[in-house]
């Protein structure tokens, strides 16, 4: 996770789906894509839990191994 908040340039902090900013005290959109083909992946929410899930064939994907870009 190395996004950098696009208006003070901080790193963000990753919660959840989101990305925060200490530094703005903001909440900050985030799209979560496969490390294999790059597409978006579809967010399930569960139980507390978030999954994210390839619809191109990669199933399931890990949390650390989601690529997270900002929107
Ligand atoms: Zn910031
Ligand atoms: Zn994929």
């Amino acid at each position: 996770m190395d996004l950098k908040c696009p208006t003070c340039h901080n790193p963000l902090e990753q919660v959840g789906t989101h990305a925060h900013c200490n530094v703005c005290d903001t909440d900050i959109e985030v799209q979560a894509n496969c490390p294999e083909c790059h597409q978006p992946l579809e967010v399930l929410k569960a139980c507390g839990a978030v999954d994210f899930f390839c619809q191109h064939g990669h199933g399931l994907i890990s949390k650390k191994r989601v690529e997270f870009t900002l929107r």
